[in-house]
Order: structure tokens, then C-alpha cells, then sequence
């Protein structure tokens, strides 16, 4: 054992978990720490030597140890510290080495995914030069004007604002440039330092100035039974609410009650760019105190400046989206973490880590003992399950809209029945009832929402003779191509290209049959499509643009989203269609209709969370309705009336429906009953892929507990993308620690490896 005292020249060892794909146990490697480094703390960026060619390799302190069982010959030395960023608090790193463990991601890269990329190149800092006082001026000696100027303004300044920025100084001085100063720093009169700080010119967004409202008998009795559970404990809470039923006014009651206590409170939204008006109002509601954004919407900047904000303390509430769950937040500082629409998929990151930023949420919480709440009008299965049959949550409910405010009435509508009544040959995607309420409800002054949950114009190119059966697929991916058209001219489509929005791979759309030479057609649904109906059936709206399409092809990031919400809620734009970007969490009280072109788009398609998502979909946009003092109205247009997801959506009947579902998910076997990991392996040769993941199937078979069930390798539903095959493998355990124990040894074996070639997704939320 070699010991710091044999080596004059180490102050000491760390094990470094370097931000590449290394996966080591136990976590990290071992360094020497040179004694200019004698300090160095854990959570420490650093940079360190990595392999045969010692590249220089960034990662982090995650333990310091004052000796080694390792050759202190073979050791390499750190580098040197990371003297910009800041160390990581240690409850992070505990979170780290969870995530790490769980969702079989190597440390180094769950700790580069905590920190953003614009922290660790310092974006927008800028470097001050600090003037003070060094000498006075040798006696008799009588300086120029300008100098001496300086010199009287400097000995004016009380110590407290020494040492004073040249720039500031010379101005302060009455002078045009700093010449003067450079001359007295020149002659060693005036010493200069360097500051480095953040400035991002931080525009807090619009600030929201509703008063506060008094609480419902309901909502007071949440606050005081969630309240008190501020006690420095963990907790968790799932608060179930229906659309409108003031969920957000019951965070801030329990924000303020956190905040007024000298804690700060952690709030995740999902895609806090898509839902700007929950920034604004808690900037709004809480004027004195500091709420720092962390969402890619900023520039680097000023998501420099907000972490730096965050890890200095001065931050009282953090607000963002998934990635926010690694807020550093000074240690034993957090008091109260929410996590609003619980249920929405985009918490889940699909990259290496592959980890739920809800389910990181709460295991936060757990590590700094404080209270976790859920809050959705649609609970997650998962969630629901906790809250109920295995009871570990607190269940709280909102079974009403706010006073004044009514749950919409939805209205199903067969589309095959609605067919009938057309004349035309035309394909319509609005049927005559829809298409009747949107017109009166413009006629009325209401706004009208449309959802289509389907970019592009048609997701069909083929052979108009079926004998022929030609079919446009993407030459890399077992999917169908997309058409998009470039614009539409009253109602009719110009141009365009199509797209596999798989690869995202784009070519020209094809004249005619590649196959018989007969004139292409296009069919199926898409928001382009709907809009060109809606130009032709309601040429007012095109003519006056007071009708806008909001999918990922026509808003161009956060900021096209924010000005188009921002003109549908002045009224200038009447009528939104759009993808489930406009299902989430807008308050407009102008919208009197919400229009579901087609629920089924998710319904068919192959995966266990077909219906809950279909059931979340058609609820969540169909409490964008009625938010103002007229009651709103929903028309969801199905082929298959009878689904019971669409059914309960409509009758605003979460309970049933989740007690159904969970009830058929306990006789499947499937999640959140069981606990789920689904291995897919990836390559270009279709053979080797097969064989790499049969042979990992039966390793994994004889390494497995007896109560995990080990499903395929089977061809994932879409069994190729850009090119390479998937084979998945899908392990259902009946509890999480027999999985995480599998997964464990399959891990430190070697069996299975995160990267190019193999996904690792535990607690998986898409199957495709
Ligand atoms: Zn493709
Ligand atoms: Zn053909």
C-alpha cells in the first residue's frame, strides 16, 4: 500500500469519473493529486490524462482517498482543476451514482449530463479589469490633470467599493477614455486585477399580474395537509387534479410557505418553452424573491448565468424543464420539489442517461429529505399505482374546476358515420360537425383549437393501381415516407419534398410509379393537410391570417411558439392547428372549441401505453377549453367510438379508466406492475445483430432470478433505422432490486454496454 508520505510529490489520491463512456466499478478512476492541487474537493471538475496517448479528458472528483492498493509508479497524475466552473454539490453526486446504477449509465457521462454544455465553456463571461489604489504619488511630484483626477476620485471612494471597474472609474473620473488610468497603472501608481462574471443580460420574461385568488375549501385543506409535511422528511404526493382545478395556485401557496422558511423549491415543467405562462406567473407572484430558468429555450449565456445563480444560493425557486432535476442547488438547501404534469412523456431523455426526470425527482427528494409532489390531471399509470395500491404516495384531489370554470362537453363523433353524409368524392378531415362548430363558434368570438397529432401533408406516396401495391418506404428505415408540400395556394398544395421523420432523410417527391409509371398519390392525415382544408372551407382565416399551424415544421423554436401564443391570446389568430405541442398546459380563456381531427393516430400503434397516451392526449387538450367564463366545447372525431380511452376522456372519467387499465396491465404482467428494462441491439448486418442478441438473450437467461421473464430477441416494431437492424429483449421483473441486480452483474460482466450498438432503456416509455 503506497501512502501520500512515500511520494513527496502527491498530496494524495481521487477517483476521477472522466465525461466518456468509460464504465468502471468501483465508480471512476484513480489519480494522484500533484500538491498544487492539495485542495482539491470532491465534485471538482478537473482535467486528467486518459489511455496509452494520455489524451486530456475532463471529468470529476468523485472521491478522495490518502492512499492506493493500486502501483503508485503506474498513477498518472490530474492535470489540473476545472478553475472556471463550479464543484458540484455532493447530493448530486449521490444522484449521480444512483443514476448511474439504475438506468446502467457510466458516472462520467451522468455527470457531464448535469452540467450544461454552456457552463462548462463559460459562455458569455466576461472578464473586468478592477483598478485600485497602489502608492501614493512620490512627494513633489505634481501628475497631469486627468490623472490626478483619477487619483482624487479613487482616494473619495470608501473602502467598500474598491477595487472599481476602469471602464466605471473613468467615468467617474469625467474622462472619454481610460488612457489617463493606464498611465497611472503604467507608472505602478494604481494596481489592476482581473474579475471574471457572468453577464447575460437577463430579460425575466413577462411578468403575470393576476392577484391572488382565495383558495377553495379543497385547495386550502391540500395545502395544510401537504404543508405539513415541510419538516425536513421525505415525502411524496401525487396531486390529481382535473383540468382548471387550480392546481398551479396550490404551488404557490406551498412555495411561499418553503421560501419563507429559507429553502429553495425545484420545479419541473414539461418543455418550459412550450408553456411560457408558468414562468411569468411565479416571477409574477413573487416580486422580492429571485426564480432562476434553466430550459434550452435560453441562449448560453443566460443559462451560464442562471446555473451559476443556482449553485451560488442566490436562487430562491428554480423553474425548468426535464433537465432541471440537476439544478445545483447548494446541499441542504432544498426544501420542496414539484413536478407539474407528471405524467408527460417528454420528462423521459432519450439519450445516454436514459433517465425520467420525474423518477429522479423523487429519488432527489429522498437524498435531501424533503417532499416530492406530482401534479397532473391525467396521472400516469406508474404514479397512479403508487398512489393507490402500493399506497407510497399521498393521493390528493381536485375533483372541480375553479369557481366559475366548467369542464367542457365533449362530443364524440363517429368519422366513418360522418363520411356518409358527403357527397363529394374529396376526402375531408373535418366532418360536418366539426366543421359546423367551427364556424359558429368564429361567428360567436371564440378561439378554436385543432389537434392533429401528425406533421406533414400525408403520410402515404403510392401507385394509384392496387394490382401494382407500390408503397413510398424510406430506403434506410422500415417506415413509410411523409409528403410535406412546401406551401399551400387556396387550399391546394405547391411543391414539396418528402421525409422519413425516422432518419429525417428527405428526397423529391416522385412524379410517378417507380414501378409502372402511373401518377403518384398521396393519402392519410397530416396538420399540412388539415390547414389546406381549412383554407378552402374558411377562406377568411387564410386571407386574414388569423389562422396559424404550430407544429415542429412551422415554429422554429421557442421563441416563434411564444409570439404565436401570444397572438392567440390577444385574439389575433383565431384558430390554431397543431400537434400535441398545443395539448400541453396553455390557459387561453378566449378558446370555446377544441377539435380532435383523429384520436386514433396513437391507438394502433404497437406498444402497452397505447390507450394511456391516446386517454392523456384527449383529455389534456381537451382541458385547453372553456378556461374562461363561457363553457367551451370538444368535438373528438374516431373511427373506433367504442375505445374506452376515448370513451372515458370524453366523460372526464380518469378513474375508471385507470382502474381498468391497471387492472389489464396486472394481468399482462406489465409495467408499472412489473418492473421493465428493454435492451435493443443495433447493426448494419442484419445476421450479426440477430446472433448478438440471441447469445446476450441466453446469457442473460442463466444469470436471471426465476421470477424474471425474459422476452426475444424479436425484430423491435420498426426493425430498422438509418440502416441498422434492431433486435430488442424485453426483461419484466416483478420487482425493481431483482432487476437492478441482473442488470447489475450483466453490467460489470460486460454483457451489456451502453452505446452505438446497444441501447440499455430501464423503465422504457416508447416500445417502437
Ligand atoms: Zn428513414
Ligand atoms: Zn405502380
Amino acid at each position: 500500500m503506497a501512502t501520500l508520505f512515500e511520494h513527496e510529490n502527491v498530496a494524495g489520491y481521487a477517483r476521477v469519473a472522466v465525461e466518456r463512456g468509460v464504465d468502471r466499478y468501483p465508480d471512476g478512476l484513480t489519480y494522484a493529486i500533484p500538491p498544487a492541487l492539495a485542495d482539491l474537493a470532491v465534485g471538482e471538475r478537473v482535467t486528467v490524462p486518459l489511455g496509452a496517448a494520455d489524451r486530456l479528458t475532463a471529468g470529476y472528483v468523485v472521491e478522495l482517498t490518502r492512499s492506493t492498493d493500486l502501483d503508485p509508479k503506474r498513477i498518472k497524475p490530474i492535470k489540473d482543476r476545472d478553475h472556471a466552473t463550479r464543484r458540484l454539490p455532493v447530493e448530486l453526486l449521490d444522484l449521480a451514482r444512483w443514476i448511474s446504477g439504475y438506468y446502467c449509465a457510466p458516472l462520467g457521462m451522468t455527470l457531464a449530463a448535469m452540467m450544461p454544455a454552456a457552463v462548462k465553456r463559460q459562455a458569455g463571461l466576461v472578464n473586468k479589469t478592477m483598478v485600485h489604489l497602489l502608492a501614493p504619488p512620490p512627494a513633489g511630484e505634481k501628475p497631469p490633470a486627468k490623472q490626478r483626477r483619477v487619483l482624487e476620485v479613487l482616494a473619495e471612494l470608501g473602502p467598500a467599493q474598491h477595487p472599481v471597474e476602469i471602464r466605471q472609474l473613468a467615468r467617474l473620473a469625467g474622462l472619454s477614455t481610460t488612457g489617463p488610468i493606464k498611465r497611472l497603472v503604467a507608472r505602478n501608481l494604481l494596481g489592476v486585477t482581473t474579475r471574471s462574471s457572468v453577464e447575460a443580460g437577463w430579460v425575466k420574461q413577462a411578468v403575470d399580474t393576476t392577484c391572488p385568488e382565495t383558495l377553495t375549501p379543497q385547495q386550502q385543506e391540500i395545502v395544510r395537509s401537504i404543508g405539513d409535511t415541510l419538516v425536513g422528511r421525505f415525502s411524496a404526493h401525487l396531486l390529481f387534479g382535473v383540468t382548471g382545478s387550480g392546481k398551479t395556485e396550490v404551488y404557490i401557496r406551498l412555495i411561499q410557505q418553503v421560501i419563507d422558511a429559507g429553502k429553495v423549491v425545484l420545479m419541473l415543467v414539461p418543455e418550459i418553452a412550450l408553456t411560457p405562462q408558468t414562468g411569468g406567473r411565479l416571477i409574477g407572484r413573487f416580486p422580492g424573491r429571485r426564480v432562476a430558468i434553466l430550459h434550452s429555450g435560453l441562449t448560453a449565456a443566460q443559462r451560464n448565468q442562471q446555473w451559476t445563480m443556482v449553485v451560488d444560493g442566490t436562487a430562491d425557486v428554480v423553474l425548468g424543464a426535464r433537465s432541471a432535476v440537476f439544478a445545483p442547488i447548494p446541499d441542504g438547501r432544498l426544501g420542496l420539489i414539484i413536478v407539474d404534469e407528471e405524467h408527460d412523456g417528454s420528462y423521459k431523455q432519450d439519450q445516454v442517461p436514459r433517465y425520467n426526470g420525474r423518477d429522479v425527482a423523487v429519488r432527489r427528494a429522498q437524498l435531501a429529505r424533503c417532499p416530492v409532489l406530482l401534479g397532473t390531471a391525467t396521472p400516469s399509470l406508474e404514479s397512479w399505482h403508487n398512489a393507490t395500491i402500493r399506497a407510497s404516495y399521498t393521493l390528493h384531489r381536485l375533483r372541480k374546476r375553479a369557481p366559475g370554470l366548467r369542464l367542457p362537453k365533449v362530443t364524440i363523433v363517429d368519422f366513418i358515420e360522418q363520411r356518409k353524409h358527403r357527397r363529394d368524392r374529396r376526402i375531408h378531415l373535418l366532418g360536418p360537425i366539426l366543421e359546423g362548430a367551427i364556424g359558429s363558434t368564429l361567428d360567436g368570438g371564440g378561439n378554436v383549437l385543432l389537434l392533429l397529432n401528425r406533421r406533414g401533408y400525408a403520410n402515404y406516396i403510392a401507385c394509384p393501381d392496387h394490382q401494382c401495391g407500390w408503397l413510398m418506404g424510406c430506403d434506410d428505415c422500415d417506415t413509410m415516407m411523409v409528403y410535406h408540400v412546401a406551401r399551400l395556394s387556396h387550399g391546394e398544395p405547391v411543391g414539396g419534398y418528402v421525409q422519413c421523420h425516422h432518419c429525417l432523410t428527405e428526397q423529391r417527391l416522385p412524379a410517378t410509379c417507380p414501378l409502372c409509371d402511373r401518377k403518384v398519390t398521396t393519402f392519410g392525415l397530416g396538420t399540412q393537410r388539415v390547414e389546406a382544408e381549412l383554407q378552402r372551407k374558411f377562406p377568411e382565416l387564410a386571407e386574414g391570417r388569423t389562422m396559424l399551424r404550430v407544429d415542429s415544421d412551422s415554429m422554429h423554436g421557442a421563441r416563434d411558439f411564444h409570439d404565436a401564443l401570444g397572438r392567440f391570446a390577444a385574439g389575433k389568430i383565431r384558430l390554431l392547428i397543431g400537434t400535441q405541442m398545443i395539448s400541453k398546459g396553455l390557459d387561453f380563456p378566449r378558446v370555446r372549441l377544441v377539435g380532435v381531427i383523429n384520436a386514433d393516430t396513437a391507438i394502433n400503434l404497437p406498444d402497452f401505453r397505447a390507450a394511456e397516451r391516446t386517454f392523456q392526449l384527449v383529455s389534456q387538450v381537451a382541458g385547453r377549453c372553456g378556461r374562461g367564463t363561457e363553457p367551451g366545447r370538444v368535438i373528438v372525431q374516431t373511427l373506433a367510438p367504442d375505445t374506452p380511452a376515448i370513451r372515458l376522456a370524453a366523460a372526464h372519467d380518469y378513474v375508471t379508466f385507470a382502474t381498468g387499465e391497471l387492472a389489464d396491465r396486472t394481468r399482462c404482467g406489465l409495467p408499472p406492475v412489473t418492473r421493465m428494462a428493454r435492451i435493443v441491439c443495433r447493426d448494419k448486418d442484419y445476421e450479426r445483430c440477430r446472433r448478438v442478441a440471441c447469445t446476450l438473450a441466453g446469457e442473460l437467461k442463466q444469470r436471471a432470478a426465476a421470477s424474471i421473464r425474459i422476452h426475444g430477441p424479436a425484430p423491435c416494431p420498426i426493425a430498422r433505422i438509418a440502416g441498422k437492424h434492431r433486435q430488442q429483449i424485453e426483461l419484466l421483473s416483478p420487482t425493481p432490486g431483482l432487476l437492478q441486480d441482473l442488470l447489475t452483474v450483466a453490467r460489470n460482466e460486460g454483457l451489456i454496454k451502453a452505446g452505438a450498438a446497444m441501447v440499455v432503456d430501464v423503465d422504457p416509455i416508447s416500445m417502437l
